[in-house]
């Protein structure tokens, strides 16, 4: 049988054209406007609002927001490209782009009725930072053991509890928060509720003082009698475990183009230093002991991205990607983390020292590990898949 070159199938790391012209913006933008600012932003644990505005300006707060309503129309493939792109020079401002649009916008396209896509996804796409509130001091990985409860007054529900961990916090106006109308049904009760900043009874608590990603906002919610409208729930009553299981399984994978990204930030920092820095009389990227090593940081690069990308275009194609989202988050932290080790070690003393970028990526891949589900968590779906 002969096959025309056109049916093989379209490689997975070619991209299209538009994806091609978006990518590259991305990453000017990163150079340009981000990489002067890390240092800066991961000294004070701050990301300046004037980025965030150009963020906006650049289009990569409303990704998947239809034309519409203001927002750029892409696919969650693009994300995936924002993602990576801003992560390779900040994975603090990777993973403030990540939850705006994989875990929020991605949650009211999915979910909102009319009335809430009208209300905020152009505000969304304009102006307004989203943040998404499931965990809690005492449901991490069980996230459905939550105790933030929502109790029905008429029109409005009214929320007391605590959130812990929420990314965007500080900068957030929209507080997507799961909440449960009764304990006793169990995940049946979480309903997922649209709280505004200002909101009466509603503030942002203390804000952690973090080992890496510092300039993202990690904050704990107090809800003290915070009345919501009714028209603020978003999706079904009871089914907001609905709402989280389903955006969690892609928000995986926006962590994964995370850690790529952040992955290949350091590999390109190892590669230029190892070429610059001279010992023995050469380069030390002319040890064939360096070359291996940076070699087989690409490799695992290589397969890192793989996984991500096919992970992001199977859903794109409307197909199963549960198991492949928890492996390309899983091994794309690893791989983050490895990647960025030797880096450390690459710059030798100037590894260890805040003058020099790569101790930042080191510090910053070791969240890729923990949150939007644990290694162990993903493992477990990936034994639940293969083990049947
Ligand atoms: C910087 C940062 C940002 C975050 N942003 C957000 C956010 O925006 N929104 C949000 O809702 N949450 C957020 N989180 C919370 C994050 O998702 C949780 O920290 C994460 O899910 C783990 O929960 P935990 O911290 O309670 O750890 P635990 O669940 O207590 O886990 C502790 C350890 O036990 C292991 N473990 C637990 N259960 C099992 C099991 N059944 N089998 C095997 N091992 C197990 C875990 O793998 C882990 O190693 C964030 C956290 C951090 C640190």
């Amino acid at each position: 049988m002969t096959h025309d070159i056109a049916d093989a199938g379209q490689p997975l790391t070619i991209l299209a054209e538009d994806e091609l012209i978006f990518r590259d913006s991305i990453r000017e933008f990163a150079d340009a406007q981000v990489r002067p600012l890390v240092r800066e932003m991961d000294d004070h644990a701050k990301i300046p609002r004037a980025l965030i505005d150009k963020l906006f300006d650049l289009g990569v707060m409303g990704i998947e927001v239809p034309d519409a309503y203001g927002g750029a129309g892409g696919r969650f493939f693009h994300s995936v490209l924002a993602v990576e792109e801003l992560s390779r020079v900040d994975p603090s401002i990777g993973v403030l782009v990540d939850v705006q649009n994989t875990l929020v916008i991605n949650a009211l396209l999915r979910w909102g009725n009319d009335d809430v896509k009208r209300r905020y996804l152009p505000r969304l796409s304009a102006d307004l930072v989203g943040a998404y509130a499931l965990s809690e001091a005492g449901s991490g990985s069980d996230a459905f053991a939550l105790t933030t409860r929502a109790r029905e007054d008429g029109e409005a529900f009214v929320l007391s509890g605590r959130k812990l961990w929420i990314t965007n916090g500080n900068e957030a106006d929209l507080f997507i928060t799961f909440a449960t109308i009764d304990p006793a049904a169990g995940y049946r009760g979480i309903t997922a509720f649209l709280v505004d900043r200002g909101t009466d009874g509603f503030s942002v608590g203390k804000k952690e003082d973090k080992l890496g990603i510092r300039a993202s906002s990690t904050c704990e919610l107090v809800f003290e009698d915070c009345r919501v409208p009714r028209a603020n729930v978003l999706g079904e009553i009871g089914k907001g475990y609905k709402v989280a299981i389903e955006t969690l399984n892609e928000g995986r994978i926006g962590i994964g183009a995370q850690m790529i990204g952040l992955a290949r930030g350091a590999l390109e920092h190892a590669i230029r230093y190892t070429k610059e820095r001279k010992q023995f009389g050469k380069a030390i990227a002319d040890f064939q002991g360096v070359q291996f090593q940076l070699a087989r940081a690409a490799v695992e690069l290589e397969a890192a991205k793989l996984t991500v990308y096919n992970a992001a275009r199977l859903r794109d194609a409307g197909r199963p990607f549960l198991t492949e989202a928890a492996i390309c988050k899983i091994l794309s932290s690893e791989v983050a983390e490895r990647v960025s080790s030797l880096a450390v070690n690459l710059f030798g003393g100037n590894g260890f020292v805040k003058e020099y970028p790569v101790e930042k990526l080191f510090r910053d891949a070791k969240i890729g590990q923990i949150y939007e589900g644990t290694s162990n968590l993903q493992l477990q779906t990936i034994a639940k898949q293969i083990l049947g």
